[in-house]
């Protein structure tokens, strides 16, 4: 199963017509948030593959409104899918630093919504007979490809659901290489194979 992942930055070379002539293997599309949805609608479209993504701290808020959803994509925002034979879930956002703002979390209240979810990622494995095999998040967990600063920062309860729900891989966005993962896009925590798609990666899983 192939995957272009993309999160953070509109790259010229995905947003072209010809892009599908670049990539033509790919299976499948995965959002990791801070993207304009025009940017995702034209690859959902382009590519007529399935598209799911979760919205970063640029994001609109989720709702009703055409503006605050990638039409033809599917939010996997607290949520899990089964698809393609791969479990799948989803968790958007980043740590709080502008109160306020859309898809901003503090740690407890991103704790509060990792434990809505894991209840749905345990029912789902249990039906599907399946590991979660791909975790979707914008921020990364904490300590692994995240920073010092405010904005940067991991959220814990990313790590909580790494240790409890041992997805196969966790892709997020939201931080380009600084100082504390010049070495490496994927790290280890666990058994989880922990991937920063800033701005784009084609991950075989
Ligand atoms: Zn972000």
């Amino acid at each position: 199963m192939k995957i272009l992942a993309v999160s953070d930055q509109v790259i010229d070379r995905l947003y072209s017509g010809n892009v599908k002539d670049n990539y033509s293997d790919i299976n499948m599309i995965v959002g990791c948030g801070d993207l304009p949805y025009s940017y995702l609608e034209f690859l959902v479209t382009v590519f007529n593959l399935p598209l799911y993504y979760v919205p970063g701290n640029h994001d609109p808020e989720y709702g009703p409104s055409p503006d605050s959803r990638a039409e033809g994509c599917l939010n996997l925002d607290g949520r899990v899918i089964f698809t393609k034979s791969l479990l799948m879930a989803g968790l958007g956002g980043s740590i709080l630093y502008q109160p306020g703002g859309p898809n901003q979390y503090s740690q407890s209240e991103m704790y509060l919504r990792a434990y809505r979810l894991l209840p749905k990622i345990f029912w789902s494995r249990v039906r599907f007979r399946r590991p979660l095999d791909l975790f979707i998040t914008h921020s990364p967990p904490e300590g692994i490809h995240d920073d010092d600063d405010p904005t940067h920062h991991g959220l814990r309860a990313i790590n909580l659901i790494i240790r409890w729900a041992q997805p196969r891989y966790l892709f997020h966005g939201h931080t380009i290489f600084y100082h504390q993962n010049l070495d490496s896009h994927i790290a280890t925590y666990q058994t989880t194979k922990i991937v920063n798609v800033y701005p784009f990666r084609v991950m075989d899983i």
